[in-house]
């Protein structure tokens, strides 16, 4: 196979929802008809902790939650699929975010008795500003839930994103028979009783009268339903479904895996191949580009616990990886040699046997790397735009607790900073080290890891919720500080204020409106 049709066989996706939603039932339907897991139960023991090759950290087995994303590969139907995981707890948003930036489409998994939730709220967002295409997954079919139709409008309503409806239930709860299957010109019987999963349309694009569905109530009513919204609702079009304003709606149920192939069929249909990324120059660099290059969008301490590693996931935007190769670290200016690579199958990490544009692989870390950090090779020089950051709302004093053992401290801070794993603010006129993160479980994995990875205890003194704003070298006046408008400096040593609340930065703007408050750093 040419490097060309490697590339385009490849789907890069990851799953958004809100937590219970379905989507780690979800995952492991997929990657059960992929072949990467023998037994529908391992993804989700992993998530509760009972997976016995388990190197997920404690306190994700002791929650129940995935903290940390991670990569699925599986081949189906001709092409390669790559799943990134996204953790569903808010308080891990940031990482998430930076996940969705190293996808090419998003699956949203929807919960029919709940709707739009929160959560599926906020990551929507993340997806919609990319512009990359959205899927909707409804589930939960097999039990009572809202109206169908319903469900639709809030997409519009709440998403503003329009939708159109690829396959229509037939009944819900005790009485769901099924989906009307229009787009593939069949009906896909739930628990059928003659054991036919199928049952096509005949020559009228019906389905025979002969069949006892035509006869149920419930199919009557979906075929006016599913005949209205062919009549009245939005078309489908591949066009507005790549260019993200147009999301496919699949209904079923993942727990019995109901609808979940026919989904993942249509789905990889329409998919994108892998898209092209732009540069700090705003120049695209497209997958064919023979020129190897890719972003760190992660970076992942100690995986397997036994071996104290640490992962930069790198998604690759060109050509392709080959073991040993050398690559510009653009942020160094320096050449590092890829050796010790490895590629995510479901079960387990295995090495990278080829990897090409729009595949994810994970770089052996001994500190080199950083999150956002380019890769390129050949005539590619330049790094891809950076990763958006997001601005943390929660803060944290933090200290060791014995003095002694300061340079573990700092080491763990160090390393656990690059990684983003947190984000670090060093008081001005203290010099406290202050830690910032979106929200509160991001400090207790901190403080985890401290222990068990840098042998560090640290004391860590809430602060409560603070007001991120960056100054200009030139307005910096020590003068300017107190306990309700703290001067720090970020890791990059920028100046930065952090404000105990919106009064008190308007306070503060009235007292010196010279000074120019910025919600990002810019130079
Ligand atoms: P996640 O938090 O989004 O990963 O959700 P999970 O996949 O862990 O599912 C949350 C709960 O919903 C679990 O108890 C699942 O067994 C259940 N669940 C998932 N899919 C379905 C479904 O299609 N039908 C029903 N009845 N329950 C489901």
């Amino acid at each position: 196979m040419t490097l060309q049709e490697e590339i385009k066989k490849r789907r890069t996706f990851a799953i958004i929802s809100h937590p219970d939603a379905g989507k780690t039932t979800i995952t492991e339907q997929l990657l059960k008809f992929g072949g990467a897991i023998r037994e529908a139960g391992t993804v989700k023991a992993r998530k509760t902790g009972n997976f016995a090759k388990s190197d997920w950290m404690d306190i994700e087995k002791e929650r129940g939650i995935s903290v940390t994303s991670s990569v699925m590969q599986f081949d189906y139907a001709g092409k390669r699929v790559n799943i990134l995981d996204t953790p569903g707890h808010e308080d891990f948003s940031e990482d998430t975010y930076r996940t969705l930036m190293a996808v090419d489409a998003a699956v949203m998994v929807i919960d029919s008795a709940k709707g739009i939730e929160a959560q599926t709220k906020k990551l929507f967002q993340v997806v919609k500003r990319r512009g990359i295409p959205v899927f909707t997954f409804i589930n939960k079919l097999d039990r009572d839930g809202r109206e169908p139709l319903d469900l639709l409008s809030e997409l519009e309503e709440i998403l503003g994103i329009a939708s159109v409806p690829m396959n229509w239930p037939i009944g819900m709860g005790k009485n769901f028979q099924g989906l009307y299957d229009f787009t593939h010109g069949r009906v896909e019987v739930y628990q059928p009783e003659d054991g036919k999963r199928f049952v096509e349309f005949d020559e009228n694009g019906e389905v025979p009268t002969s069949h006892p569905l035509t006869k149920n109530p419930f199919f009557t009513q979906a075929l006016e339903d599913a005949e209205l919204l062919l009549d009245a609702g939005n078309q489908f079009s591949e066009e507005e479904v790549v260019a993200g304003q147009l999301t496919p709606v699949f209904f079923g149920s993942a727990l019995t895996s109901f609808g979940v192939e026919t989904f993942l069929e249509t789905f990889l249909e329409y998919a994108p191949e892998p898209h092209s990324h732009k540069t700090v120059d705003e120049e695209e660099i497209e997958p064919l580009n023979p020129d190897f290059s890719g972003f760190i969008f992660k970076i992942q301490a100690n995986m397997d616990p036994r071996h104290r590693d640490r992962i930069a996931f790198v998604r690759i935007v060109s050509g392709e990886f080959e073991r040993g190769m050398d690559v510009n670290l653009v942020r160094m200016g320096k050449k590092v040699k890829l050796s010790n690579v490895t590629q995510f199958m479901a079960e387990s990490r295995e090495n990278v046997e080829n990897a090409v544009a729009g595949d994810i692989i994970g770089v052996y870390d001994t500190g080199t790397y950083q999150v956002g950090d380019t890769l390129t090779t050949g005539k590619l020089k330049k790094a891809f735009e950076p990763l958006p950051t997001f601005t943390p709302e929660l803060f944290m004093r933090v200290q060791a607790k014995n003095v002694m053992k300061q340079k573990s401290f700092q080491k763990g801070i160090d390393q656990l900073v690059q990684e983003g794993a947190i984000q670090l603010y060093k008081s001005y006129t203290t010099g406290d080290i202050m830690l910032g993160a979106v929200g509160q479980l991001q400090f207790e994995v901190f403080k985890d890891r401290m222990e068990r990875e840098y042998n560090s205890e640290t004391i860590m003194t809430p602060m409560g919720s603070k007001t991120v704003r960056w100054i200009k070298e030139e307005d910096l006046d020590e003068k300017m500080s107190s306990s309700r408008n703290i001067l720090a400096r970020d890791r990059f040593d920028h100046p930065l204020f952090l404000f105990e609340n919106e009064f008190a930065m308007r306070w503060f703007q009235d007292k010196y409106p010279d000074v120019e408050l910025l919600e990002q750093f810019s130079v």
